[in-house]
């Protein structure tokens, strides 16, 4: 028996060895779900099925990637072969190869949320609706919605409901909207992320021969988290894997307690269907968590008890070298950071723990900042994953703009976006009227460009442009992608152009991502000059490989940042708790669980929401193998102001036991300074750190009385009933933030930050 059938227990070995008919393997976080699906590809693989016949479909591409290169391990190179990717990147790469039978371009774009963003801006102007009321990212949450319950404008209109609540959200000409975006996608041959599952619904609904042909080719079929999978994924799945005659070898692996996605139309009933759609389902339930030491696995359980609705489960672990979860109770955000900071080089050196082995997570990625500020004066190197991504940068947008107009001179988005940058005068005035002149003949702007009517000086800019562009397009169809791509750059001015903003650290830094983008041509010519490609759809592989601008592109749109080459791959990972599915850590950090913001606001006012953060909560505790620490603060900068926040409900759903508290960790206590807990949230929960070493109360209340905050200055001395006499450093911030740093006298602590709305502070000289 080949070894790697070892390292699995029995349950485990005989999931991955039923490779017949459909399989869930349901089962709790850490019981090696994903290590399953892996080692069944390669059993599969074994069984000498031919590697393009078996798709995988995993969270990220980057998963997908690791997955191949484990499978790789077992079964040498053919793993290459296999088709893994998340289900958008898989989709669009087999809509390229179809996209004509449903009448887009084969080099259409795809449009990213600031694309589709920006797009329904220009669309509600052209209607001249009122932008506040009907404002973009709402609009495009609301199209997304009706695209991914196979809404098309038409059923739209048709839906009493929609349109309802449209009315009622005294937006009722989001039909309308919504039409004529479709519209514009189409004419600028541009799919948007929810089109890629859309249309290849659509195509294999629709195109009997099409689903024959991918039926045909995927015999084996995978998803891991396919809790967070929509109807529309699972409705494609079902095109793909049930029909007459069909081996049913469909093999998801999921943990309905992790589902966390219900926000963007995730539903856990996929799970339930299943077992309906496919009778002969195989379940596997496995049980023992390989991740985790005990107070983690028992403080997950004791966690999403608390949740109504979900599948029995049990977890156990029979790891017993186990640590506490820490519970790190913070004055303010910027407390927090700097405390977990210490921590972590406390962890480092005590536990030898490598960079690579630790994460920080929140709930919002605007919580990022606090932790890169801290971490980089510490030099320690991080990496943010989510937030403003690379690829939504200014500077490496405008450059894929370049590119992608190259590929597909439709994409309306990508045309606007660099047609007078750098400046080439083309004005505002100039590209509105080719709007209208396009609008008004239905013609995508690019053609627009030719036939307006437009002053002489004007139109020579256009017509020169025009060329430029043409030039490209010419050259892209034969040459490598990085050879065309650094032309572009500096035949369009833009490499000049943030040439001569390099004199400022942000200029430069932007000079260097739009340099880093070529580097990421190049590596992509180099590698798939040197890969063995997969096959188009429904051929065996084909032996020449494709290093075409348009083949890159094709990858581009879809990758996030955990597919960017890191010239560090020793960094700690900063991430929100949703980016963080499927990961594990040796040490992970929760932050900032308080009130409103874990569990979030917002889902305090949706129905469900509560037990979906829940799980939130859920998944990001089982990403840590050994050590756990949660951490709060009593007050935080947010949405530009400092306000007071309680300890999540969250914290007191877990057993006191299992907790270690870190108030007296170090040199720095918490100071007494905690605003007084909101009434209106009923939070049960006080695992305070203990007070007992806090310094006494060294002057009388009665000749006490506290200065304004403004009279708060660095250099003054000034008096506090529990520290005493002390003077101030520095005061940073400004009104109502104001932040004092203060050495008192008698104090263990070298200084204390006060926050001066709260700490009541008197002037004595
Ligand atoms: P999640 O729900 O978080 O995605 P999972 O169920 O997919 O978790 P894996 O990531 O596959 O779990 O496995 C968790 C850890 O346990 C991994 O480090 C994996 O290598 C290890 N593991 C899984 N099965 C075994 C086993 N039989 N023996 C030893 N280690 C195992
Ligand atoms: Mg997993």
């Amino acid at each position: 028996m080949a070894h790697y059938l070892d390292e699995l227990n029995d349950v485990q070995r005989e999931a991955v060895t039923t490779i017949d008919g459909p399989v869930l393997v349901i089962a709790g976080p850490g019981s090696g779900k994903t290590r399953v699906l892996t080692y069944r590809i390669a059993y599969v693989l074994e069984q000498g099925v031919e590697p393009w016949r078996i798709l995988a479909l995993t969270f990220t591409n980057k998963a997908a990637r690791e997955m191949t290169e484990r499978i790789e391990r077992v079964v040498g190179p053919r793993a290459r072969y296999v088709w893994a990717g998340t289900f958008h990147a898989i989709f669009a790469r087999i809509l390229r190869a179809e996209a004509s039978k449903i009448g887009y371009p084969p080099h259409f774009s795809i449009y990213d949320t600031d694309d589709t963003t920006n797009l329904l801006r220009n669309i509600i102007k052209e209607m001249c609706l009122d932008p506040q009321q009907y404002n973009p990212n709402a609009l495009r949450s609301r199209i997304s919605i009706a695209k991914s319950n196979l809404l098309t404008p038409a059923l739209y209109r048709a839906n009493d409901l929609m349109m309802e609540q449209d009315r009622q959200a005294r937006r009722p000409f989001t039909a309308d909207i919504y039409e004529r975006y479709v519209a514009r996608c189409r004419l600028a041959g541009a799919m948007d992320f929810d089109d890629l599952l859309l249309q290849m619904h659509h195509l294999l609904r629709h195109h009997p021969d099409v689903a024959e042909k991918y039926r045909e080719r995927f015999r084996y079929l995978h998803v891991d988290e396919f809790q967070d999978t929509n109807f529309l994924q699972y409705a494609i799945l079902h095109l793909l894997a049930k029909y007459p005659g069909s081996p049913e070898n469909l093999f998801v692996v999921g943990d309905d307690a992790q589902s966390i996605y219900a926000f963007r139309g995730a539903t856990i009933d996929n799970i339930l269907d299943f077992g309906r759609d496919f009778p002969q389902l195989k379940t596997f339930k496995l049980e023992q968590n390989y991740r985790s030491t005990a107070h983690i696995v028992a403080a997950a359980n004791e966690i999403i008890a608390h949740n109504q609705r979900q599948l029995p489960k049990k977890i156990w672990t029979d790891r017993r070298d186990s640590q506490k979860i820490r519970l790190l109770r913070c004055m303010t955000d910027d407390d927090e950071a700097r405390r977990i900071v210490d921590l972590i080089i406390e962890q480092k050196n005590r536990l030898h723990l490598r960079n690579g082995d630790i994460a920080i997570l929140y709930r919002t990625n605007a919580q990022s900042r606090k932790f890169e500020e801290h971490l980089r004066r510490q030099n320690l190197p991080y990496r943010v994953f989510g937030g403003l991504s690379f690829y939504q940068r200014r500077e490496v947008k405008d450059l894929l703009a370049y590119l992608r107009l190259t590929v597909n001179p439709y994409d309306e988005e990508a045309l606007v976006r660099i047609i007078n940058y750098p400046a080439r005068g083309i004005s505002d005035a100039t590209v509105s009227k080719i709007r209208q002149h396009a609008m008004a003949h239905n013609l995508p702007l690019w053609e627009a460009m030719l036939t307006v009517e437009l002053p002489e000086r004007a139109r020579k800019a256009v017509l020169n442009f025009r060329m430029l562009v043409e030039n490209w397009q010419r050259r892209a169809a034969q040459e490598p992608a990085y050879r065309i791509a650094s032309d572009i750059y500096r035949q369009s001015g833009l490499l000049d152009e943030l040439k001569s903003e390099r004199s400022t650290e942000e200029g430069l830094s932007r000079l260097q991502n739009a340099n880093a983008v070529l580097d990421a041509i190049s590596e992509f010519t180099d590698q798939a000059s040197s890969l063995p490609l997969n096959g188009d759809a429904g051929e065996a592989p084909s032996s020449v490989p494709d290093t075409s601008l348009a083949a890159y592109l094709q990858t581009v749109a879809l990758l996030t940042d955990a597919d960017l080459a890191s010239d560090s791959p020793d960094y700690i990972t900063l991430m929100s708790a949703h980016a963080a599915k499927g990961l594990e850590f040796r040490s992970v950090f929760i932050t900032g669980m308080e009130e409103m913001l874990f569990p979030s606001f917002f889902a305090l006012e949706t129905p469900g929401g509560l037990d979906e953060e829940r799980r939130l909560f859920y998944v990001a505790v089982t990403r840590a193998k050994e050590l756990l620490t949660i951490s709060y603060a009593g007050v935080r900068y947010r949405n530009g102001r400092l306000s007071e926040s309680t300890p999540s409900r969250f914290l007191s759903e877990i057993n006191r036991d299992h907790y270690e508290n870190l108030g007296g960790i170090g040199s720095r206590r918490i100071p007494a300074e905690q605003p007084p807990a909101r009434a209106s949230v009923s939070v049960n929960f006080s695992p305070r750190p203990s007070y007992s070493s806090q310094p006494q109360p060294s002057v009388s209340a009665d000749d006490f009385k506290p200065s304004p905050p403004e009279a708060v200055v660095p250099g003054v001395r000034v008096r506090h009933l529990k520290f005493g006499d002390g003077i101030v450093r520095s005061v940073e911030g400004a009104r109502e933030n104001r932040v004092a740093s203060v050495a008192f006298q008698n104090d263990a602590v070298a200084e204390r930050r006060l926050v001066l709305r709260f700490a009541k502070l008197m002037v004595i000289s």
